[in-house]
């Protein structure tokens, strides 16, 4: 469920997001649940074993409407009774009574997009929220009973040293949460970060800090015994994020809302932007009553060998990699089948190794996955 609703901008970000547009809240939760039952039939009863509520910023959204469209999902889809509901949020709008009325009506895993704990560069990422605000966030998801919490934090700011870096990763790990997702910061075309790099205000993100940061990251975490499982994600065992893990294993799913993607009956499609287009779309779809969903703005059968180069692009991201005989199961052909000549080659620049079952990214391959994934794609593939 993409609910595309922020209290401000942020510099870096080109997320599908709009500011200013919280009264429309209850009418857009009506348009998600009309939604809902219009892919009813095209779910065709399937157990749904994860929901992920995206944005944007969800926990925007008041309690009764959350507690509306829990409900409505639960009517619409077969929600299995054990299955990882989880929310993204932002520290500002977080009490722990909004959080214990989440708990009450099922989620189980929240995610909080923390993104510093230092006042100077959260200012600079045009981050709403102070430090002290995220500690204070966590604090009351731990009150709730939140069990399974998420921190989003960014690495390698422009000019950002080692230390402070280290010093976020320490204040991260003092609240020990289950799960850590990291990025390096990164420069998005028409984001206000990119103007400002454009015009030399901020100097843009140095790759070979990041790097730094990021090996730093993988032996520091390590050692705080968090299993890093794909290329920017960690958890304690146990606690990887089995919503997204439906992505990188290459399994269908359904996103519903302005902006959202989905992956189901192998079809790929995205809905429109706009969210109150989104709305008058969704109305006109159930008016018609005639199968057709007006409110999906581009849609495309994959053909074979996208559908493959996605599979092991995706499941390269995981460090376990692509289990080479499930996917020759899965697709009628092998990576070596299909890719030998660019698996041998990365393999020989040490960015692809292989074990007896698996083929995944190296340590060095973690870092320089994009230069592999550009030639997997179909375009770049002989097949
Ligand atoms: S809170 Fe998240 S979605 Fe909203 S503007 Fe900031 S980065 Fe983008």
């Amino acid at each position: 469920m993409h609910i595309p609703f922020c209290t401000a901008k942020c510099g870096y970000c080109d997320f599908n997001s709009y500011v200013g547009h919280d009264h429309t809240i209850p009418s857009y939760t009506k348009s998600l649940l009309t939604d809902a039952s219009l892919w009813r039939a095209a779910v065709g009863g399937r157990a749904v074993e994860t929901v992920f509520f995206g944005g944007g910023t969800p926990s925007l959204t008041p309690l009764p409407e959350m507690q509306f469209l829990m409900a409505g999902l639960r009517d619409a889809f077969d929600i299995l009774p054990d299955a990882e509901v989880s929310l993204e949020s932002n520290p500002g709008s977080l009490t722990t009574e909004y959080l214990r009325g989440l708990r009450d009506i099922g989620f189980n895993r929240l995610s909080i997009g923390v993104q510093s704990f230092d006042d100077e560069e959260l200012v600079s990422l045009d981050r709403t929220h102070s430090a002290d605000e995220a500690r204070q966030a966590y604090a009351s998801a731990r009150d709730a009973g939140f069990d399974n919490v998420n921190l989003d934090l960014i690495y390698g700011l422009p000019e950002q040293p080692l230390s402070k870096w280290q010093s976020n990763l320490e204040a991260a790990l003092d609240l020990a949460p289950e799960h850590l997702s990291l990025y390096a910061l990164t420069v998005e075309e028409g984001t206000p970060l990119a103007r400002d790099v454009a015009r030399g205000r901020t100097p843009a993100p140095d790759p070979d800090e990041q790097a730094t940061h990021y090996e730093y990251t993988q032996e520091r975490l390590a050692r705080a015994g968090y299993e890093h499982y794909e290329i920017s994600n960690w958890a304690r065992p146990g606690r990887r994020c089995r919503h997204n893990l439906i992505y990188w294993t290459h399994r269908e799913y359904l996103g519903m809302g302005a902006g959202a993607h989905s992956y189901l009956n192998g079809a790929r499609f995205g809905m429109v932007l706009l969210p109150n287009r989104y709305g008058e779309l969704v109305d006109e779809s159930a008016a018609a009553q005639d199968g057709v969903m007006r409110h999906i703005a581009s849609a495309e059968t994959p053909p074979p060998e996208l559908v493959m180069a996605d599979a092991l692009i995706l499941g390269l991201r995981l460090l376990d990699g692509v289990d080479v005989r499930e996917f020759a199961r899965r697709y009628g052909a092998s990576p070596d089948d299909v890719y030998g000549d660019i698996l041998r080659e990365f393999e020989g620049y040490g960015i692809l190794e292989r074990t007896p079952t698996h083929l995944r990214l190296s340590k060095r391959g973690l870092l320089l996955s994009n230069e592999l994934f550009l030639r997997l794609l179909p375009e770049a593939v002989e097949v």
